[in-house]
């Protein structure tokens, strides 16, 4: 689940903030200094900080300021009342990602938050490839040269398996406990009958057989 800290002392847009990012299902934790979210900060458990600027305690810039002295990559939007653009540049080098003006709607600030969830994930691999095969984890499609191929969640994660080992054999027994658990049926032929169902889907020719070994991803180059 992801955690979002809320460093806020107007307990008006706090409560508005923790029902609003609740409702989205974010987990939510307050801070109503800025002592405490700096402290709250640095544990790790948090996704993203929202930061509101005017907190007593320590200035919400301070508390940015010492986070990213500590080299804490938490995502930072910071909430301002202020309106002096002087304040904005100084909180975006100071290592805020984004800023939110008050008074904010909350699809605009949850618009903002997603995006730097997104941000953060970007680093991940979202797609595998092989040649003109492709499969996004996100959207758990296949696209073959440029076709959008929809699979059932036990095709996709099938295909997902021969994605993440291209040119290798697997056994029966490995697809079986990776794709369908430890306590399948051993005897059973679902590793036959979904191989050919993602082969009808992505091309018979890229699943290759090896006799009384197992099955095989034919490696390509990339395109
Ligand atoms: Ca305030």
């Amino acid at each position: 689940m992801t955690r979002i800290l809320i460093a806020e002392d107007e307990p008006r847009i706090v409560r508005f903030l923790v029902k609003g990012l609740q409702a989205q299902g974010y987990a939510t934790a307050t801070a109503t200094d800025g002592v405490d979210a700096l402290h709250l900060a640095r544990t790790g458990d948090f996704d993203l900080m929202l930061l509101d600027l005017g907190l007593p305690g320590m200035d919400g810039l301070d508390v940015l300021a010492e986070l990213r002295n500590q080299k804490t990559v938490l995502p930072v939007i910071v909430l301002t009342a202020r309106t002096s653009t002087d304040d904005v540049v100084t909180g975006l080098d100071g290592g805020a990602n984004d800023y939110v003006r008050k008074p904010f709607r909350l699809a605009e600030l949850l618009a903002r938050i997603r995006l730097q969830l997104r941000t953060e994930q970007r680093a991940e691999e979202f797609v595998l490839h092989n040649g003109d095969l492709s499969l996004d984890l996100r959207t758990r499609q296949a696209h073959v040269a440029g076709r959008t191929i929809d699979l059932s969640s036990r095709e996709f994660a099938l295909a997902e398996m021969f994605m993440r080992h291209p040119g290798q054999v697997l056994s029966r027994e490995q697809l079986l406990s990776n794709v369908w658990g430890y306590d399948y049926d051993p005897m059973s032929n679902v590793v036959e009958v979904y191989v050919r169902y993602l082969r009808n889907k992505i091309g018979p020719e890229r699943i290759s057989t090896v006799r009384g070994a197992g099955y095989r991803l034919v490696r390509e180059a990339d395109e």
